[in-house]
């Protein structure tokens, strides 16, 4: 039966008319989002030169009759909504019947499809959006779409898309969010015939740890609430593996990919207070509300999405978060009673066995007063636990004792001989300023920003006297990443080596360190690896010498003494000692106030 019809001008004049065709990412997200919308269970994507030359989209999904595949490519053919109150009550992702003739007016595309109840299917093919060839065919059920030299006729747009790497980039995210939203369908994407993702049909927990790693399984907490207004199911990560860079962030509503500033603000209060400031959750949070309570049509590229009760929403999300945090984290460290802890479903029977991760603390004793000791045992320690506990007592309005936190030397100190006219430190305040008197007066460090300048300058200049040493680790540690992070991995893997990193690929998405840059022992290799990524993702530079530093940066970033960490008097001194000897110790390398000077003439201004 045909069910495609022309939207009548006065319906297709209300849907936001946009571009939706920008880069390959985007012919990938509007033929996956039409698969899905006609019931496959089973996705295939291939893409040859990042989508530049070949994106084909395969499905087992309804197919078309001969007369509805020539008419799709019509613009304003649609057989998804036929009124404009049908917009009010969207069930399905497209509504807009724009893509494919979109598509078809910027590439060589070519179309098989067949309904399960019919014997013979129909292939068409057209050129830049003209030229529509059908004819009959053989084929499967379902539909395939090729879509050959994207932009051929469009200089213009092409000579806009980004390098493969940026491009195919873009595709992985694309998929990725698709994937998310719908466990329950298969998908794979190959890249130069070379199989990238294949994802199983599974629940959702297990596609988010197929997705992004097994290490996934161990971080997430569910959080599930339903009121009469909506649901909210998911999950975030945990506070330990709450951090700046590297976290995933995920809204769903209805099946749909959205972003949404003001419900992200949501969970980040629900973490606040916990977590390090500037850190981030991941979170995977899934909305389901009534069609007619959103709007989706804002926005071309329909990743914005506007609710009708967002202040209400805003605190079921928080709430929802909260107590899930509350009932996960906050309860082992008070409620020593273990027997009634929530059971986290950590194993599904699907992923093969990984030896778990211990991480707890060694030396935590609920009833010692004071006396921290086992300094030399905590190098193992995460990092991250140190700062929490500091924000947990700072939160409840506990005073902190220096010995109550566990100590972390500040390991690339302990070689440097103060020097006798070296700077000498007056005291640490805030746990995060050192406070120093010089002849111009009173100077107010920040040691955050104060050690990484200290440590990008002393990784740069191994960098560029050839000398970046590696430190062989004993005991080589393995992790994995997305499919999306080991496509930047690959590319940035030469520079990593000129830093001092030694790494080898162990395949599927596993890495291991088997040596580091001299200064990073004891650090969290994994996070600062991941942050090293993430961060060039944001920013990729295009030469070589922009790259470096930007990789020394984003190491130094994440290996630098934190805010919250106390500091002996000696490290600050040999901090100062190493700031100061830098040439350019008042800036960070991007630019921030290492230090603010308060002289004497400022005092006194302020005491008149
Ligand atoms: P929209 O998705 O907004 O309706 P499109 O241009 O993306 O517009 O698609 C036009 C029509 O073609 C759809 O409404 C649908 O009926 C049909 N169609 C597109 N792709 C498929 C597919 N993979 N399987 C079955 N039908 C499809
Ligand atoms: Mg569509």
């Amino acid at each position: 039966m045909d069910s495609i019809q022309l939207l009548s001008p006065s319906v297709a004049n209300q849907i936001a008319a946009g571009e939706v065709v920008s880069r390959p990412a985007s012919v990938i997200k509007e033929l996956v989002e039409n698969s899905i919308d006609a019931g496959a269970t089973s996705i295939a994507v291939d893409v040859t030169d990042a989508g530049r030359t070949l994106i084909r989209v395969s499905d087992n999904g309804c197919g078309m009759s001969q007369a509805d595949a020539v008419l799709s490519f019509s613009r304003h053919a649609t057989s998804k909504i036929r009124q404009a109150d049908d917009l009010f009550s969207l069930h399905t992702f497209g509504f807009r019947g724009e893509a494919l003739p979109s598509i078809a007016a910027i590439a060589q595309v070519t179309m098989q499809t067949c309904t399960r109840d019919s014997d013979t299917g129909v292939r068409i093919s057209v050129d830049g959006g003209e030229d529509l060839q059908s004819e009959p065919c053989v084929c499967d059920p379902g539909t395939v779409i090729s879509v050959r030299n994207l932009f051929y006729n469009v200089p213009a747009r092409r000579k806009f898309l980004k390098s493969n790497q940026t491009e195919f980039t873009h595709i992985m995210t694309e998929m990725e969010r698709a994937s998310l939203a719908h466990p329950e369908i298969a998908f794979s994407l190959s890249h130069q015939g070379q199989q990238v993702l294949q994802l199983a049909p599974s629940a959702i927990r297990p596609r988010i740890v197929a997705i992004f790693g097994k290490k996934m399984n161990q971080v997430l907490l569910p959080v599930e609430v339903e009121t009469p207004l909506v649901r909210v199911s998911g999950f975030v990560s945990n506070l330990e593996n709450s951090r700046a860079r590297g976290s995933q962030q995920f809204f769903f509503v209805n099946g749909r990919f959205m972003k949404h500033p003001y419900f992200h603000k949501a969970v980040l209060q629900a973490f606040d207070g916990l977590i390090q400031q500037g850190d981030q959750p991941s979170y995977f949070l899934f909305i389901e509300i009534a069609p007619d309570l959103i709007d989706v049509n804002i926005h071309p590229t329909k990743t914005e999405i506007k609710f009708q009760d967002e202040q209400v929403i805003f605190k079921i999300i928080m709430a929802a978060v909260r107590e899930t945090v509350g009932k996960f984290e906050e309860m082992p460290t008070i409620d020593f009673n273990v027997a009634d802890m929530p059971d986290i479903p950590a194993f599904d029977g699907r992923s093969p066995v990984s030896q778990p991760k211990v991480e707890y603390n060694p030396d935590f004793n609920p009833f010692r007063q004071s006396g921290g000791g086992g300094a030399n045992s905590r190098v193992e320690m995460p990092k991250r636990s140190t700062d929490d506990w500091t924000l947990l007592y700072g939160e409840s309005g506990h005073q902190v004792k220096e010995d109550d936190i566990p100590y972390q030397t500040a390991g690339d100190f302990t070689g440097t001989v103060l020097e006798p006219d070296a700077p000498k430190a007056l005291c640490q305040i805030m746990q995060r300023y050192i406070l120093l008197e010089d002849h111009a007066g009173l100077r107010v460090v920040d040691q955050h920003r104060a050690h990484v300048r200290v440590l990008f300058d002393q990784f740069m200049e191994q960098v560029q006297s050839h000398a970046a040493v590696s430190q062989g680790l004993l005991f080589p540690e393995m992790f994995c990443m997305s499919p999306t992070d080991f496509q930047t991995f690959q590319t940035l893997k030469p520079r990593l080596e000129s830093l001092g990193f030694d790494l080898s690929d162990m395949g599927q998405g596993a890495v291991a360190v088997q040596g580091i840059p001299a200064g990073l022992e004891g650090h969290d290799y994994e996070n600062i690896i991941m942050g090293m990524l993430r961060d060039w993702t944001e920013n990729p530079c295009a030469d070589e010498d922009s790259q470096l530093r930007a990789l020394a940066l984003s190491m130094a970033r994440s290996s630098a003494i934190p805010a919250g960490q106390i500091l002996s008097a000696d490290e600050m001194n040999r901090l100062l000692q190493s700031l100061f000897a830098c040439s350019l110790p008042s800036r960070t390398p991007d630019g921030h106030s290492v230090f603010i000077d308060l002289s004497q003439a400022d005092l006194a201004k302020r005491f008149t």
